[in-house]
């Protein structure tokens, strides 16, 4: 199954309509190189559904990151697919200062274990961990 079928699959089991413009947000998304903004996303979008206004794509990417789908990155205040789909937890990302690409970090190399037990601690409720690394990439260095 390619990523559209399986998002199709999961949004049929939990009862979500994948509607064309979901779909199409989502296929133009996962075929750029790099994270984008949503605007950059628009005037994609544009190209193929010139009638698609901001609230088109914001929709889409508010329901694609509910399923697990999107990740948002906040310092580029841009999206990317998720590499490991559905992914609806903790998510760590390196983002290079140098040209501004994004890569999702593993998430069985992830342990966040330490960071939900200081929160449970501090009886801290925990919704969401997006952990962004700043740096550069190997193409970046000198
Ligand atoms: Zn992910
Ligand atoms: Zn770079």
């Amino acid at each position: 199954m390619n990523t559209m079928e399986k998002v199709a699959d999961w949004c049929n089991q939990r009862g979500e309509r994948f509607t064309p413009s979901r779909q199409l947000v989502l296929q133009l998304l996962s075929e750029q190189p790099h994270a984008v903004t949503a605007y950059q996303l628009l005037d994609i979008l544009q190209q193929q559904m010139p009638q698609a206004k901001p609230p088109t794509v914001y929709r889409a990417l508010d329901f694609l990151q509910r399923m697990g789908v999107v990740h948002r990155i906040d310092s580029q205040n841009a999206y990317l697919v998720c590499d490991d789909f559905p992914h609806r937890h903790d998510a760590a990302f390196l983002v290079c200062d140098g040209c501004g690409n994004v890569s999702e970090v593993n998430p069985d190399h992830l342990q966040f274990e330490l960071l939900r037990k200081e929160a449970a601690d501090r009886r801290f409720v925990i919704e969401h961990t997006t952990l962004e690394v700043r740096g550069r990439c190997v193409d970046c260095q000198q």
